[in-house]
């Protein structure tokens, strides 16, 4: 199952409030779906509890999709595959190595990334991305972390790695506006285990690894952050990105592609100056 949270495009114009009429510009609350061939099946409940499908079905065409969640934190891990490590100069640390990104950060599908210009390298970082379906905290090594998740899906971890370098700690370089693209969809039935994810740049491959590449696997890394913070419904959690990252450019579109989640694409912009 396929899960999304969007806003339709097309809306009634002349919606009637308790205020008057609403404006041209309102949107309607974001809601969530799950895909149907090329539709979207809305839900109404709560995604993390209770839910159930309900009659409305709206094509994808007439469909923002939006970030498929809402985090509270987007925890990431540095140098989880070998290849990627060495390409940076970097050792493989021996436990993971774990850092936030801020969820002001996260843009959904097809919105732009914006470049900065405090960076004169921003790089594109493909990553599959857990996402938490439960409460979760201090689990045990061997503990099956399934149970507390909801499904997984796309993640591109923006980096301005000059200042990545330059500033020693990861928050400004790894925090920007923008520099989270998330989705497109949540995957519930997917063996990550088996999944590979790519990059591409303007239709070229960049990246490309198996699941079974990274060092240390999702599940390890859910266990071992659980110990240190709890990770609540939403929260999302990434891999880290595999070999062959390299910088974006004003009218590049990047696209991070997991097995049997979905395309990620996204438009990288210039600055407003
Ligand atoms: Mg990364």
């Amino acid at each position: 199952m396929k899960i999304c949270r969007f806003q339709p495009l097309v809306f009634p114009a002349k919606q009637i409030t308790s205020q008057g009429p609403a404006s041209a510009e309102a949107r309607p609350e974001p809601r969530v779906g799950v895909i149907a061939g090329d539709a979207v099946r809305e839900v109404s409940g709560d995604i993390f509890a209770q839910w159930r499908e309900t009659d409305r079905l709206w094509p994808l065409a007439e469909v923002k999709l939006l970030p498929p969640v809402v985090p509270s934190k987007v925890v990431c891990v540095g140098r989880n595959y070998t290849e990627h490590a060495a390409e940076l100069g970097n050792k493989v640390p021996q436990e993971p190595l774990i850092f936030l990104k801020p969820p002001s950060a996260i843009i959904g599908p097809d919105e732009p990334i914006v470049l900065t210009p405090l960076s004169q390298r921003v790089d594109f970082e493909g990553e599959i991305t857990a996402v938490m379906g439960r409460r979760c905290s201090q689990l045990k090594p061997g503990d099956d972390v399934r149970p507390y998740l909801l499904g997984y899906t796309c993640l591109n971890d923006v980096t301005a790695r000059d200042l990545q370098r330059s500033d020693g700690q990861w928050t400004r370089a790894k925090g920007f506006d923008t520099f989270c693209p998330l989705g497109p969809v949540i995957e519930t039935d997917l063996d990550v285990a088996k999944t590979t994810v790519e990059t591409y740049v303007n239709g070229i491959r960049r990246q490309h690894a198996p699941a079974s590449d990274m060092i240390f696997p999702l599940g390890v890394i859910i266990q071992w952050v659980s110990r240190v913070m709890t990770l609540v419904p939403g929260d999302v959690v990434a891999s880290g990105t595999p070999s062959g990252v390299g910088p974006l450019c004003a009218g590049d579109v990047v696209e991070i592609v997991v097995g049997g989640v979905g395309t990620l694409r996204n438009p990288v912009v210039a600055p407003e100056v």
